[in-house]
């Protein structure tokens, strides 16, 4: 007798990239069997045809146990997040695990601990300022904790953090290569510039050993650089280094107005001017700016999200001619916003990438087969990540799931100026998280079936 089953659905297996008719049986929060007979379970349901894929792995993310930006990734068909991303990780990560497991979380949640906030937990507030010798000491020491304590690696978030020199960036790489985990970089700039700041993380990797991953790609090179970016990945890749790399599937990106992104020599970089920002929230919710609305935003409101409409959609896709670029989400404008931030005004990425992702590369433009997308946001990931029992289905494998009908999968979140950026997509039948249904038909049926990941400690022998 099976715990639940799952009959009559076509599994989208992203290992053997293939589809194969079978039902699932799970117990125990595992996939038990995956066969084409059928078998006694306290619940089964009918997948009526439908596809079942591994539950999707979101490698970029910044929702850091935010209750609503969790569910809108879940909706999507997301089971594990990652977050720490971009140089922004959790002041004390032991804490943090304690509070979210006590009061439960959606959808599975890893973390990477951030390089901006380790240099804030050594005293160094002001990202413009260099780490003294004493200070990176200390931050390594509080890098290594954090390692140890299950974080999946370190984040950087170069743009931000200027001064972050050589020495900081070697230094904590090495041991984060020491363990085996993952640098993920939000490279020091974007657009023609961004070119040199990917060779310098390329290098980091060559002389480190350290695995990096490159962090959503069209939001440094999707302005019209992005062919460029590919081919040095692409080279880098090919010379061995131990590089990979994911992709949002939206152009225009958000961050917060008052950060170095922002800084006042952005627009002659870009080529645009003021009116290319918009606000989603804050003190000038639903506008674009001004020189004066801009200048009052860095003074006074520099924590309000703000939206950078200056990709090009072409680029998009173009990511994706690489075998290895995972789909991300980059979501958390929402968690930017605070508890009580409007959700209905954010960044459509929060809530429609993954079916955005799918619908594009495959039912629209047919870039990617079936398989070959679900690799991208399961096997993939998982991979990188190390998570050995997720990003596939086979037996053994834990039971994250989702059943969906690719003909009618759609995203429906759009910006804010547009629409409501929290809309949840259609297609998505049913989330299944450990074995238990998290949702179904849109409806949410558990809220506390997510996990925090640590990721075990297994330092390189020399
Ligand atoms: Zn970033």
């Amino acid at each position: 007798m099976f715990d639940f089953g799952i009959e009559n659905g076509i599994i989208v297996d992203p290992e053997r990239r293939r589809l194969v008719a079978a039902n699932i049986y799970i117990s125990g929060g595992k996939i038990a069997d995956i066969t084409r007979e059928t078998h006694a379970a306290a619940e089964t349901v009918n997948a009526g045809g439908e596809y079942i894929a591994p539950g999707f792995i979101d490698i970029h993310a910044h929702i850091e146990s935010h209750p609503t930006a969790g569910l809108l990734l879940a909706r999507q068909g997301v089971t594990t997040a990652v977050n720490g991303n971009c140089g922004f990780g959790q002041a004390d990560l032991n804490a943090y695990f304690t509070v979210t497991e006590t009061r439960g979380f959606v959808i599975n949640q890893a973390q990477l601990c951030g390089a901006t906030t380790l240099r804030e937990r050594v005293g160094v507030a002001d990202p413009y300022m260099p780490l003294s010798e004493r200070q990176l000491a200390e931050a390594a020491k509080l890098l290594e904790e954090d390692l140890q304590s299950g974080a999946f690696g370190l984040s950087f978030g170069l743009e931000y953090c200027p001064e972050t020199s050589k020495q900081e960036l070697y230094t904590l790489s090495r041991i984060v290569a020491k363990y085996g985990k993952l640098v993920a970089i939000h490279i020091r700039t974007d657009f023609f510039p961004g070119l040199a700041a990917l060779d310098e993380v390329i290098e980091l990797s060559r002389q480190t050993g350290a695995a990096v991953q490159i962090s959503h790609i069209v939001y440094q090179f999707g302005y019209g650089m992005m062919r460029h970016a590919l081919e040095r990945i692409e080279t880098a890749r090919r010379a061995g280094i131990d590089i990979s790399c994911d992709s949002g599937m939206y152009t225009s990106f958000a961050t917060k107005i008052g950060t170095a992104v922002f800084d006042e020599q952005c627009f002659a970089k870009w080529g645009v001017s003021y009116d290319s920002i918009y606000m989603p929230g804050g003190a000038y919710a639903g506008q674009t700016l001004t020189r004066e609305s801009y200048l009052d935003l860095r003074k006074n409101h520099p924590d309000d999200a703000a939206i950078a409409l200056i990709g090009q959609p072409s680029e998009i896709p173009m990511a994706f001619e690489l075998p290895y670029m995972m789909a991300s989400s980059d979501a958390g404008v929402l968690a930017m916003n605070g508890d009580d931030g409007d959700s209905s005004a954010a960044h459509p990425q929060d809530a429609g990438t993954f079916p955005r992702f799918l619908r594009e590369l495959v039912s629209q433009r047919g870039q990617l087969t079936l398989p070959d997308a679900i690799s991208r946001i399961t096997s993939l990931p998982a991979e990188r990540l190390g998570l050995t029992d997720k990003g596939k289905i086979a037996v053994g494998a834990d039971a994250d799931l989702v059943v969906f009908d690719p003909e009618k999968l759609r995203d429906n979140a759009v910006y804010p100026d547009r629409g409501r950026s929290d809309a949840p997509p259609d297609g998505i039948s049913r989330v299944i998280i450990g074995g238990k249904t998290a949702i179904c038909a849109g409806d949410t049926i558990h809220t506390d079936l997510g996990r925090i990941l640590r990721k075990p400690n297994a330092a390189w022998k020399y």
